[in-house]
């Protein structure tokens, strides 16, 4: 994968239960400490996710999606169960570096131009200087940070600086990215651009994304599937498609759908089950509009 031109909507393969499995969860649980301490964080985790689909995790506090990204990305083992990541297992996928982490904080050296924190992975690898120059040249084209690769972290806005992070989690070109809540630092307006931003990327580079978030809005206007976890022990409560067209846009954010879907995820996190009444949808169109 490269920083090419745009290459259609990635949720064309998503659409298709024929495209590859990129992650495979059967039965998959942890299980923290032993004894009387233990903490059972997941439970019974069936999941597959195919090449091209962008899936949310989202739940209360605690219910065990950072530990779910962690296992996916072979960060901690799984107590019981078996993944499978691009059909090998978890840890010959982080040894072939198949998958690009983001994280809430962005953890930039900020003794080093963007570039180089860019480069960084590269540098790790051993790839040659002019590599490494061309690569990071790309990818900050496709973030749209170029003019910005001689600056330090610290002279970028919180936003700009995640997008540097996305850069550098996209550096090998890996088929699966791993986001542990990467907007939740942001302001309201900030994350809704970057939530722009990353749909353009998206559809640009075709990856699988694993999506962790607070945010139902978020998940919502971002997610292909939105997968509902329940509270401790972590267990997957629904999962709800999102039939939205691509590419989503801000006017998504104002269809009648989309409030139906935020209602469903909502409810579905209150465990109330059951169909979103029509009271419901006009509720969350109230609410909206008096956050607008
Ligand atoms: P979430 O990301 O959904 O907020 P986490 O995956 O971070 O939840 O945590 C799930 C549960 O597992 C929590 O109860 C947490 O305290 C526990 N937990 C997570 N990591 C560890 C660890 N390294 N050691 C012990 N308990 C942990
Ligand atoms: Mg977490």
């Amino acid at each position: 994968m490269t920083a090419g031109p745009p290459e259609g909507p990635a949720a064309d393969l998503a659409t298709t239960a024929t495209a590859p499995a990129v992650v495979e969860a059967a039965g998959v649980g942890k299980i923290f400490g032993t004894g009387p301490s233990a903490v059972t964080a997941l439970e019974s985790i069936d999941l597959t996710i195919r090449q091209g689909e962008f899936v949310s995790l989202i739940g209360p506090s605690g219910c065990g999606k950072s530990t779910l990204l962690r296992l996916i990305a072979d960060l901690t083992p799984p107590t019981t169960g078996t993944l499978t990541i691009n059909g090998k297992p978890a840890a010959r996928a982080r040894l072939d570096r198949d998958y690009g982490m983001v994280f809430q904080a962005p953890v930039l050296m900020d003794w080093r131009t963007i570039a180089r924190n860019i480069e960084l992975p590269l540098e790790i690898m051993g790839w040659k200087p002019a590599g490494r120059a061309n690569r990071s040249a790309e990818l900050l084209k496709l973030v749209e940070l170029e003019g910005f690769e001689g600056r330090h972290p610290w002279q970028l806005s919180g936003g700009m600086q995640q997008r540097v992070a996305i850069a550098r989690a996209l550096a090998f070109g890996p088929k699966l990215l791993l986001m542990d809540e990467p907007f939740g630092a942001l302001d309201e307006m900030t994350r809704e651009r970057m939530n722009l931003e990353l749909m353009r990327i998206w559809g640009r580079t075709q990856t699988t994304v694993v999506f962790v978030t607070h945010s139902i809005p978020e998940a919502v206007f971002l997610s292909t599937r939105v997968v509902v976890m329940s509270a401790r022990p972590g267990r997957v409560a629904k999962v709800v498609d999102i039939d939205m067209p691509q590419p989503r846009t801000v006017e998504t954010r104002e269809t009648e759908r989309y409030f139906e879907l935020v209602t469903e995820v909502r409810e579905a996190l209150r465990q109330r089950g059951g169909d979103s009444t029509a009271e419901s949808v006009a509720a969350e169109r109230i609410r909206a509009e008096g956050l607008a």
